[in-house]
């Protein structure tokens, strides 16, 4: 039994006679019960005949009463579809366009079947066109599943999302104000919020049919495999282009849209205009069309996968990310590039955002336990690699480069990712550089530069970054200093800093905007020759024990 009440009566009259299917009625009924809508919709379309014919009976017998519109047409079409006659009619008033399928190729020739079947099934829905008669059985939902499986996507979980064609805001607005007034005259109300959108109701049939198809893979509302089902219909595409010149203002060209009429500017628009003027524009009820809608196809996209490690860079000739001056690509490679070419190919991932604690200049290595990094895999069609995988993984990549090398590689979730970033300022590092001085170096110069502790520096933005970075004076400490003597004129400078400290700028001054600086120490020029970073002191990702 379908969960209706007196008040539907006149809603599932008025739209049975203006052509809608049973589905889109329970839909105006504002029907939540899901059940109803999976049913088979001959099913509810006999259920709401009896329905109406109930009241009709103990009113009166005379048909005039049913409609006053004289719109009787797709009425009759609906009893004949309960009653299996009329079949040769409906079959030769409809082109076998109408019966829109997602694999064109497959159409099975006028077997006895198929035509009581095209006769039963009839007109196309005036505000679904189709959709929720065509696509809502397991046959659909059974190519929808085997499209999904084509992918080969590892998941747990899978979410169907449907884009609809823009136009049929036009026609659900249309048949809404067809009912409004209706309601309105018997004392009630029907707001358009309260009617179910199309998109769910379809959802509500096909999501666990699809499901099913997969072999029962849950069914959630945000994760997981997002299934995209989109729909067209050419043939009404121009119904909503009367809102441009009426809302222009809604329809303002955007980048990277194909039209102004998408679904949300549409949506926009008939909010704003009114009744009359929507009516002078727009048949109500929607006029009937002779074809379905059709499936464009599916569209698979996992949601990202998160995978975390450190990494040590060996080479001074290798920028982090690719390095590109005025569209023109310098060094062949970069950090990124080298980790991600293995990775990509593991997860079956279609892209990828590199992201990490701080980061080095090109010339600058990354030796010790290497730099903690993340990396966001965009449509990953692999989401379990095992432990042993991931290390197999790990052992792949090593093996690719001798310029970089990865450690304690693991998937880690988004929340986890953010925790390399937290307080990222007040982390320590510490480096190696290979300074030279003017002046030889005396025995006290070392004594002298290791008995400093925390030292402030203020650091004008440098000016080799000042072209992508503010100016501004920051702050920087200084923790510790340790120098080890190589010959007159070079030593080892060992320091422990705050994160952030430009380092080559506190050893040469950057023309004094870096204050106090290795030259103001030890009263001579200074000069940084080569820098390595020892150690980045970010307790995540968790090491994973070779
Ligand atoms: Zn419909």
């Amino acid at each position: 039994m379908l969960p209706l009440k007196e008040k539907d009566k006149p809603i599932v009259q008025k739209l049975l006679s203006a052509g809608c299917c049973a589905r889109c009625i329970l839909r105006f009924c504002c029907t939540r019960v899901q059940a109803a809508y999976r049913q088979p919709q001959q099913e509810t379309l006999k259920e709401l005949l009896a329905f109406i014919s109930n009241t009709e009976n103990s009113k009166s017998q005379d048909p005039a009463a049913s409609e006053s519109t004289g719109d009787n047409k797709s009425q009759d079409a609906a009893v004949s579809e309960s009653t299996g006659d009329n079949k040769s009619h409906d079959a030769a008033e409809d082109p076998p366009s109408k019966r829109a399928k997602l694999d064109p190729n497959e159409t099975k020739a006028g077997s006895e079947e198929e035509e009581e079947d095209a006769a039963a099934k009839s007109r196309v829905c005036v505000v679904c066109l189709g959709i929720l008669q065509e696509f809502c059985d397991i046959t659909q939902a059974v190519k929808i599943a085997e499209a999904v499986k084509a992918e080969k996507y590892e998941f747990d979980s899978l979410l169907l999302s449907v884009s609809l064609p823009a136009q049929l805001c036009v026609r659900e607005h249309s048949c809404w104000l067809h009912v409004k007034k209706e309601v309105r005259d018997k004392g009630l109300v029907l707001d358009k919020d309260d009617i179910i959108p199309l998109k769910e109701a379809f959802k509500w049939v096909v999501q666990g049919l699809v499901s099913k198809g997969l072999g029962g893979v849950a069914v959630v509302t945000k994760g997981g495999l997002d299934v995209g089902v989109e729909f067209t219909h050419e043939a009404t595409d121009a119904d909503c282009h009367f809102l441009a010149s009426v809302c222009p203002d809604c329809f303002k060209p955007a980048k990277n849209k194909q039209s102004v009429f998408t679904r949300m500017a549409v949506v926009k628009a008939l909010e704003k205009i009114s009744e009359a003027n929507f009516l002078k524009h727009s048949p109500c009820p929607p006029t009937q069309t002779s074809s379905c809608c059709s499936l464009q196809g599916v569209q698979c996209l996992h949601v990202s996968l998160f995978i975390a490690g450190r990494y040590n860079k060996f080479c001074r000739s290798l920028p982090q990310t690719p390095w590109v001056i005025d569209g023109e690509r310098r060094m062949e490679s970069s950090v990124e590039e080298l980790i991600a070419a293995s990775v990509l190919s593991s997860f079956r991932a279609e892209g990828f955002n590199f992201s990490s604690s701080g980061r080095e200049d090109v010339d600058v290595r990354t030796l010790g336990n290497g730099r903690p990094f993340a990396m966001e895999l965009l449509n990953p069609h692999r989401t379990r690699l095992s432990r042993a995988e991931m290390k197999q993984l790990q052992e792949t990549i090593n093996e690719s480069s001798d310029k970089i090398r990865v450690r304690d590689l693991q998937i880690v979730s988004r929340d986890a990712m953010s925790r390399m970033k937290e307080g990222e300022e007040e982390k320590t590092k510490s480096y190696t550089a290979l300074v030279w001085t003017r002046k030889p170096i005396q025995r006290d110069d070392i004594i002298f530069i290791g008995d400093i502790k925390e030292l402030t520096l203020d650091q004008k933005t440098p000016l080799r970054v000042l072209h992508r970075r503010a100016l501004a004076v920051r702050q920087r400490v200084v923790h510790s200093m340790n120098a080890r003597f190589l010959d007159p004129h070079h030593f080892h400078l060992e320091l422990k800093t705050q994160a952030g400290t430009y380092i080559k700028e506190f050893v040469h001054g950057d023309f004094g905007r870096t204050k106090p600086n290795l030259c103001e120490l030890l009263q001579t020029d200074t000069d940084i020759l080569e820098l390595d970073v020892e150690s980045v002191d970010v307790d995540w990702p968790p090491a994973i024990p070779e």
